[in-house]
């Protein structure tokens, strides 16, 4: 059963990887079985991730070798997906989103919880987006159905993939991006004249942002500074000002601009950037 589901992943351009699995008590099929500390979820392959593969002679050979085995699914090539693990990333994610979540295809996990399926981002994983939600980008992999889960669950389909995938909203894909700078884990030591650079450059993006592209690098730099308002390095009032007048000169009407600012400010302003080294969402 997880070969044929394996083999219809690889053919849709997913590169799958076998993956232990639990066995009826949940220990791992791995050596370490009962004290393994991610039963069922990490990859039987030497190289895991880098040997997942579309190619269905080596996923028959794998799946004749492990019957069992549970079924990975590489991310950043085909699809990226927000992993909720918990009610409060749930109740996370639609605030952010303003309770308007893509209705792309979605699978109940096997500790209930969810995965959602996107276009890939080209951004790499990223844990703790917010409380109980993850992103699994390039470098990645996710478990698909029918995965059992060490609790005796399977991993299940609420809605299939059927034709494309949502693009990631821009509050959601500028949590991803994080501000413009810096680094991470490098400590910000004049947090004031960051803030004040982060207002210059992301209007400057704004300003000359490509028709077609305006709108959502507004909302991407709305939330990047709504960050910088929410953590008291700026003022609201600026930021208001001076993405109004680098929309417009974008060309976006009064009208887009005021509708666009108001939801990503406020999804920023939830957000407040830490100064403090680590820039802990
Ligand atoms: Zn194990």
């Amino acid at each position: 059963m997880s070969l044929m589901a394996a083999l219809s992943y690889a053919r849709h351009g997913i590169p799958v990887l076998p993956v232990h699995a639990p066995d009826q008590g949940g220990a791992c099929s791995c050596d370490k079985g009962v004290r393994c500390d991610r039963p069922g979820k990490h990859p039987l392959l030497r190289h895991g991730l880098t040997d997942a593969s579309t190619d269905t002679d080596q996923i028959r050979l794998w799946w004749t070798h492990w019957p069992r085995a549970n079924v990975g699914l590489r991310t950043g090539v085909m699809m990226d997906v927000a992993d909720v693990d918990s009610a409060e990333g749930w109740h996370g994610l639609r605030h952010l989103l303003h309770d308007e979540v893509p209705a792309g295809p979605r699978v109940r996990t096997g500790r209930g919880g969810l995965h959602l399926w996107f276009r890939p981002t080209g951004f790499g994983n990223r844990v703790r987006l917010l409380p109980g939600l993850d992103w699994r980008g390039a470098g990645g992999y996710v478990l698909a159905p029918p995965s059992r889960h060490a609790s005796g669950v399977d991993y299940s389909w609420i809605r299939r993939p059927t034709s494309g995938l949502p693009a990631g909203p821009p509050a959601l894909l500028a949590l991803i991006e994080g501000p413009a700078l810096p680094p991470a884990g490098r400590r910000v030591t004049h947090p004031i004249r960051y803030a004040e650079t982060a207002l210059e450059s992301e209007s400057d993006k704004v300003a000359h942002a490509p028709v077609g592209a305006r709108n959502d690098t507004l909302n991407r730099s709305a939330f990047i500074l709504g960050r910088l308002v929410g953590a008291g390095l700026l003022d609201e009032a600026a930021v208001w000002h001076a993405l109004t007048a680098a929309g417009l000169w974008a060309g976006l009407s009064h009208a887009e601009i005021r509708g666009t600012l108001r939801s990503g400010l406020t999804a920023g302003i939830r957000q407040p950037f830490a100064s403090s080294g680590r820039d802990a969402a």
